[in-house]
């Protein structure tokens, strides 16, 4: 008798693993891959240091595609097989592309992520003084809480174009030995009214405000502690009030990337929606020598403000590249983005069992599961989503599974819960097959999240796989 139970246990067991979908961790799927994943993070680290903000991860990732021989690209140039070219769009979004050996009619393999992060931008006359300190007004960019930007150490990363046309970099706070800026916030003693609002209006918009100076510049003038930051601002930059009215400066934690937990395989960082996608598209495409397929990463800016203006997803840039890249080659537009395909390479929200509530978990992407594919984003009723078909899902879960990219399926949240959206709808409606694939991530939006490096590697796989897959 136990010997049949054991064999109608087994048959039972085989029958499960042939129908029943289980998913499965990294370390089930990949256990060999722990060193690569985190020597690949180390680069990725860097990337995040040194790319805060769209201009600062656009400077930073044409310098990493120059040193593997990309050139810049004008519209209008001549392009054939095997060039390797980067358009600089206006020193706030890129797009890199390699034309590929086939016809280029047989479609692009496109992969769309974005560099610009939620964070707190100066006002056009941002200095005022009060309380015996002088502070700089700011206009939140993007989804944040607003209550997480208050006693952070913060950054300010920009430009500054002056009177006579000259434009110059600003980064004050990155540095070691560098002063920072801060948001303050009150004191617990004294926080009655704050304790009896809406978590949402802790702290308005108008109270996000940088605390950048207390000395005046001496007790005789009026105004004198703003008087002494300005004096400051302008031996260092040459800049003067009136200045910031042609400037674009960015406060943004101060905060390095660093590994989080004992076993240092979480990364927290500033800023990984969504460079967490950009850095893998970039290595995956400085990978490619002769690839047979044309294949484009493009780094989008104005992703966290609907994807506007002229460097955002919605330009025509990007048609307009495509149009002159097929004016070059003598083929036919329409019948290249018909068949191009795409992955809008976006973050998903990673499952947190401290907000159960928030997630359905069947639905929802696990830490360490690997990368997130969302067939749709949108909110209530999937309204305002690209969703993708079956059959461009079932195309992209074949070269995943091909290539041993451990990946999952998710949605962001339970339904009416709230929900998001990406660049992926902005590309679909060009007549490209669009999905979104990304890495989850914990406290998305915040000043820090967090990412695990196991799901960042396997960006990097999904990534090659589409550009390479036949
Ligand atoms: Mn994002
Ligand atoms: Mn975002």
């Amino acid at each position: 008798m136990p010997k049949k139970k054991e064999t109608e246990k087994k048959a039972g067991e085989l029958l499960k693993e042939k129908l029943v979908y289980k998913k499965k961790s990294v370390f089930e799927k990949c256990p060999d891959e722990e060193k690569a994943a985190f020597d690949y993070c180390e680069g990725y680290k860097k990337f995040l240091d040194n790319g805060k903000t769209e201009r600062d991860a656009s400077a930073y990732s044409i310098e990493l595609a120059k040193k593997k021989g990309f050139k810049e690209y004008k519209l209008g140039a001549k392009v054939k097989a095997g060039d390797k070219f980067y358009y600089n769009n206006r020193g706030k979004s890129v797009y890199f592309f390699i034309i590929g050996s086939e016809n280029i009619e047989n479609g692009i393999a496109i992969t769309a992520a974005h560099i610009d992060s939620p964070r707190l931008d100066l006002k056009a006359n941002p200095v005022y003084e009060a309380g015996g300190m002088a502070f700089m007004k700011t206009h939140y960019y993007g989804g944040i809480k607003k209550y997480q930007w208050t006693a952070i150490p913060l950054a300010l990363h920009g430009t500054v174009t002056l009177a006579d046309g000259k434009t110059v970099d600003v980064i004050i706070g990155e540095d070691e030995n560098d002063p920072l800026f801060y948001v303050n916030d009150i004191l617990p003693h004294l926080a009655k009214d704050q304790y009896a609002k809406h978590v949402g209006d802790a702290i308005d918009g108008e109270q996000l405000n940088l605390l950048s100076g207390s000395k005046p510049f001496d007790t005789e003038t009026s105004e004198a502690i703003k008087l002494n930051l300005l004096r400051l601002l302008n031996e260092k930059y040459g800049m003067t009030e009136v200045d910031f009215q042609s400037a674009e400066l960015c406060a943004v934690p101060a905060m390095k990337a660093r590994d989080v937990g004992l076993d240092r395989a979480l990364i927290g960082a500033y800023g990984h929606d969504d460079k967490v996608c950009a850095y893998p598209e970039i290595t995956a495409i400085l990978s490619l020598e002769n690839p047979k397929k044309t294949v484009m990463s493009i780094l989008a800016d104005k992703e966290e403000t609907g994807s506007d203006g002229n460097t955002g997803m919605k330009t025509s840039a990007f048609c307009d590249i495509i149009a002159d890249i097929c004016a070059s080659m003598k083929k036919n537009e329409r019948i290249v983005r018909a068949n191009s395909t795409c992955l809008s390479a976006d973050v998903s929200a990673a499952y947190d069992p401290n907000f159960a509530g928030a997630y359905e978990i069947n639905n929802s992407a696990i830490i360490n599961a690997g990368i997130a594919l969302c067939k749709y984003t949108g909110a209530r009723g999937k309204s305002s989503t690209n969703d993708a078909s079956g059959e461009y899902v079932g195309r992209i879960r074949k070269i995943f599974d091909d290539a041993g990219v451990v990946w999952q399926t998710a949605e962001l949240g339970k339904v009416d819960q709230g929900g998001g959206g990406t660049v992926a709808k902005y590309i679909s409606e060009k007549n490209i097959d669009t999905v979104d694939v990304g890495v989850p991530v914990i406290s998305m939006h915040a000043p820090y999240e967090v990412v695990s490096k196991f799901d960042v590697y396997n960006m990097h796989k999904a990534v090659v796989a589409f550009y390479t897959a036949e």
